[in-house]
């Protein structure tokens, strides 16, 4: 029995939830089940004087048999009957109306607190995400992280959370008022119970795994629609070119039916305690009517009975109800609890020493290899080079030779399996990752761009208010932007839209350039940055890194040749292993 009790859902979700949220969150919790039970306390009260009231009005000679309620009149002083039922009539609406608006005070801190938790839970949502690291983002579907965080938390508190407060609030408030009718009238509480407990035992396991199934597919539907829609919107030049338009469409509309249909069938199951509980309220009705013609001595009894019943079922069904739905719902979201669950709940952003290593002569790779995740061969072996502070070094080497395999690794979103990168003789960890990458600029061949202004891209996530304009234009000036740039209407306060689509390829990567820039990097990596720019432009910035390379440490992972005319040093890597070392002069004679 004890254990019947330890696992089943109710108790299961809950110890779920409380293992998900903060002591805080818990104390408040804690302080809304009090909340709850002052709520569930006003409505047995109200009930409690909804009673005799109905007594009264069904029986005027009740006031004489009750000892009570002939005190009442006479205090009152309400002697003929219609001014004493206008009296308590009044009476009872003062206490509704009291009651119902601390009621409202306590749902209102209920959707508050459960709002505030689906906030915090998307938050550590998005820490998780964070620190699951570079692998994870680069092998999981982007539409999946973002349902996680954005659609998750907010099933959660809406679906779980409020869920088992209201289980529990409804649970209390059941208690009472059966309690009260247990003390008041044995018959009728066996009565109530005969009918409430085993109909609520079959509404809920009419719809309960159905409900779990169709919660599971929810958030799957959520995620492939989400992706699909992607796939059309990113895709939109291939789709177009392809002819492929109707295809798209149409696998897009069929998740979204699938979606809307799975939330059809939800809501016509949550439809069912409301409708199943009403039949059983007059079933309960006639099962009084047997009672007392068949069982009882005294049908007179009948009236007294029936608005008991009635008085009874005007709280206990509807919190039945509440209470079979805030059962469905811990049911039906509970899949929210696993993806939150998976890898835990981080409370915040790990703290990071961002102060700039000290780097002032050279960075050595020691016999680095690194193998990505199912790959036989290891994308980088035994590699041993070293490059002095200040020194520009090309990199070669045929596509899916490992080049930018190296590169992550140096940039510390890999992580080698063997040997180390050594600054200055200290060993790359992840403690001091942070203040390496401080003194690091990266150049992707994507620029990741931001539908921000120009200006906001190239001092990327600096504040708008501190961003140092000097810099800025300087920044910009070296990266060879600053002339496109003045040419615009609005200068570098133009918006460049998502993806940076309103600029060239050629552009997007000098603004990445002049971001590097901006951030004052003493190492500057460009991998094939310059794939995308005319033979000019290409010029102009080899040459704009040979201008501010002052001290900067530069790799360059080039697509052209010409690119690296102005390196040190040209290293060629093949299948991940370090194979040549080149001057330009020579490398152009070898190869022509
Ligand atoms: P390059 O930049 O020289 O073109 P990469 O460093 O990108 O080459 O890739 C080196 C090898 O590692 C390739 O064989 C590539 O298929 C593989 N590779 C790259 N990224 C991943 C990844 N995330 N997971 C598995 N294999 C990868
Ligand atoms: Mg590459």
């Amino acid at each position: 029995m004890l254990k019947k009790i330890r696992n089943n859902i109710v108790s299961i979700t809950i110890r779920r939830i409380l293992a998900l949220l903060s002591p805080t969150e818990k104390r408040r919790g804690l302080r809304m089940v009090f909340a709850t039970m002052l709520g569930a306390l006003l409505d047995v009260a109200g009930l409690a004087f909804m009673v005799p009231v109905m007594l009264v009005a069904t029986d005027p000679e009740y006031i004489q048999k009750s000892n009570a309620m002939r005190w009442v009149q006479e205090t009152s002083g309400f002697t003929d009957y219609p001014s004493f039922m206008m009296f308590l009539g009044a009476t009872l609406l003062v206490v509704f109306l009291i009651k119902n608006s601390i009621a409202l005070l306590i749902h209102y801190s209920h959707s508050n607190f459960s709002f505030s938790v689906a906030t915090s839970v998307a938050h550590r949502q998005f820490i998780k995400y964070y620190q699951k690291g570079f692998q994870f983002f680069k092998s999981t579907n982007s539409a999946e992280i973002i349902n996680n965080i954005i659609n998750v938390p907010t099933l959660f508190a809406s679906g779980v959370l409020i869920s088992a407060i209201n289980f529990v609030a409804e649970t209390m408030i059941m208690v009472f008022i059966i309690t009260g009718i247990a003390i008041i009238d044995t018959a009728l509480f066996c009565a109530v119970m005969g009918v409430l407990i085993p109909s609520g035992i079959v509404i809920y396991n009419s719809s309960k795994n159905k409900l779990y199934h169709l919660g599971q597919e929810q958030i799957k539907l959520t995620r492939t629609n989400l992706s699909r829609l992607n796939q059309s919107i990113f895709g939109y030049v291939d789709v177009k070119l392809t002819g492929q338009e109707q295809h798209f469409l149409n696998t897009y509309i069929e998740s979204q039916r699938k979606l809307n249909e799975n939330q059809k069938i939800r809501y016509l199951i949550s439809l069912i305690p409301t409708r199943g509980l009403e039949v059983i309220a007059i079933l309960g009705i006639v099962v009084i009517f047997a009672y007392t013609f068949y069982f009882s001595s005294d049908q007179n009894q009948l009236f007294g009975f029936i608005a008991l019943f009635a008085a009874a079922f005007f709280r206990v069904l509807p919190s039945m109800n509440r209470l079979l739905n805030a059962l469905m719902g811990m049911k039906n979201h509970s899949i929210t609890l696993n993806i939150l669950e998976d890898g835990g709940l981080p409370n915040e952003l790990e703290k990071f020493d961002v102060t700039p290593i000290p780097f002032h002569d050279n960075i050595e790779f020691r016999d680095i290899s690194f193998s990505y995740n199912k790959a036989e061969i290891p994308a980088v072996r035994n590699l041993s080079f070293t490059v002095l502070k200040g020194e520009k070094i090309g990199i070669i080497g045929e596509s899916g030779s490992g080049k930018t395999t190296l590169v992550n690794l140096l940039l510390r979103f890999l992580e080698e399996e063997k040997g180390g990168i050594y600054i200055d003789g200290v060993k790359l960890t992840k403690e001091n990752t942070p203040g390496w990458r401080a003194i690091v600029g990266y150049v992707q061949q994507r620029v990741y761009l931001m539908d921000a202004t120009i200006r906001e891209n190239v001092a990327f996530g600096e504040k708008p208010e501190k961003i140092d304009s000097k810099r800025l234009e300087w920044a910009m000036k070296q990266a060879k932007l600053w002339d496109f740039v003045s040419t615009l209407k609005e200068t570098m306060y133009t918006r460049i839209g998502e993806n940076g689509q309103q600029l060239s390829g050629g552009q997007q990567q000098r603004v990445g350039i002049a971001r590097a820039l901006y951030w004052n990097s003493e190492v500057l990596i460009f991998d094939e940055a310059t794939s995308s720019l005319d033979n000019e432009t290409e010029t102009a910035i080899t040459e704009s890194i040979e201008g501010i390379a002052s001290g900067q440490t530069i790799f360059v992972i080039a697509h052209r040749i010409t690119t690296l005319k102005h390196c040190d040093r040209i290293l060629e890597i093949k299948h991940g292993q370090l194979v040549g070392e080149w001057q330009y002069a020579d490398l152009i004679q070898n190869i022509l």
